[in-house]
């Protein structure tokens, strides 16, 4: 099968079709034109249009599904070539507001919630994409292709930024040189133009892999999966930490190369009489002592044959209190798209179940 031409950084492109501006004009076609088929590259030879097609697939996945939300995120299923499947998310953080006159004051805010793998080897108790083991590493192009295809299908302005996380299905830092691939394809100017700075890369703390990413110094920002403050229940909640313990993964965040305007985010997924107690919150406040963190509460989003609970309003109010007052910077993640199948994973599963 040919290759999908979203597998190509500018760099890659300009080596292979001299002289140097063409691998710009088809970035620029590609990631700003949005176009749906090579011949449609006005400016290039038609030769070159039609080896390109030769050679070439535009897009390696297709949307499949999609559920829309009350609060405006929609939720995608992708299918690759080889029929899997990966999700993604359009968060939309902030509306368009207009002033009185109707002139518009500030464009909607978006963020993509991409996948990185088909499944995950990493196998977390609470999360839903374990349950199906490990498929295969999503390629540099597959990553880019669900933002590509999902600022089209809203009809993004190319020249409207969205933010990215990594935190669809898959570990991220398990598929280190396609995420690095695609952190690049993605800020490229001619392209998406989404700076390092605006990517976040969510990990479930594969120490070693957090010092290999801040060593290519990418720029981009950082948010770890912590979800509980001492080994003994780590371990259960997330197997890996026996290899890759809560010690060593706050010495690799403290070496982490961090934009000195950002914070390294601590996601903390809350389930019910787990990890809700206020002698938790206390014990997160010594871990993230001299680290520049920000928590992020996450509410544990039931799925059927679970025993883990969501906790209740109160108990994430009172953790984040807790952490507030003691000057911890600490926000709830919104359920962005509750009544949809809020967290990654559920929605291929619905598709495999029907
Ligand atoms: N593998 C990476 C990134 C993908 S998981 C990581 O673990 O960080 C993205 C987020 O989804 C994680 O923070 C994870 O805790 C969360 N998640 C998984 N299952 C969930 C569930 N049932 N409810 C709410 N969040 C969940
Ligand atoms: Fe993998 Fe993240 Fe799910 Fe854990 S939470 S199994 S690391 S996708």
């Amino acid at each position: 099968m040919n290759p999908s031409i979203l597998d190509f950084t500018q760099e890659e492109l300009e080596r292979l079709f001299p002289p140097k501006f063409r691998a710009k004009q088809i970035y620029n076609w590609i990631y700003q034109h949005h176009i749906e088929n090579f011949m449609e590259m006005e400016n290039l030879p038609k030769k070159l249009r039609s080896e390109l097609a030769e050679r070439y697939r535009l897009s390696p996945l297709e949307i499949v599904r999609k559920e829309q939300s009350s609060d405006g995120s929609i939720k995608y299923l992708f299918q690759l070539e080889d029929g899997h499947t990966v999700e993604s998310v359009l968060l939309k953080m902030k509306d368009e507001e207009y002033d009185d006159s109707g002139e518009l004051l500030h464009h909607a805010k978006y963020t993509v919630c991409v996948s990185s793998q088909v499944g995950c080897k990493v196998g977390c108790a609470f999360c839903l994409t374990a349950k199906g083991g490990f498929v295969r590493n999503l390629s540099a192009g597959e990553i880019v292709g669900q933002v590509l295809e999902i600022k089209r299908d809203n009809n993004i302005a190319s020249n409207r930024r969205v933010n990215i996380v990594y935190m669809g299905m898959g570990e991220p830092l398990d598929n280190l040189d396609n995420l690095a691939k695609a952190i690049r394809i993605f800020s490229s100017e001619n392209g998406l133009s989404i700076s390092p700075k605006r990517q976040t890369v969510s990990t479930s703390g594969i120490s070693t892999k957090i010092k290999k990413l801040g060593e290519m110094e990418l720029g981009v920002q950082l948010a770890i999966s912590l979800h509980a403050v001492d080994d003994e229940l780590r371990e259960k909640l997330i197997p890996m930490n026996k290899a890759y313990n809560i010690a060593s993964i706050i010495q690799a965040v403290k070496e982490f190369p961090v934009n000195t305007r950002k914070r390294v985010m601590f996601e903390y997924l809350v389930i019910k009489d787990v990890n809700d107690d206020v002698n938790s919150a206390k014990r997160l406040i010594k871990l993230l002592e001299g680290i520049k963190a920000k928590v992020n509460l996450i509410y544990f989003n039931p799925y059927p044959g679970t025993d883990f609970e969501r906790p209740t309003e109160e108990s994430m109010r009172r953790f984040q209190e807790y952490l507030l007052k003691r000057g911890v910077l600490c926000t709830i993640r919104e359920s962005k798209g509750i009544d949809i199948s809020a967290a990654c994973g559920q929605l291929r599963e619905q598709e495999m179940t029907i």
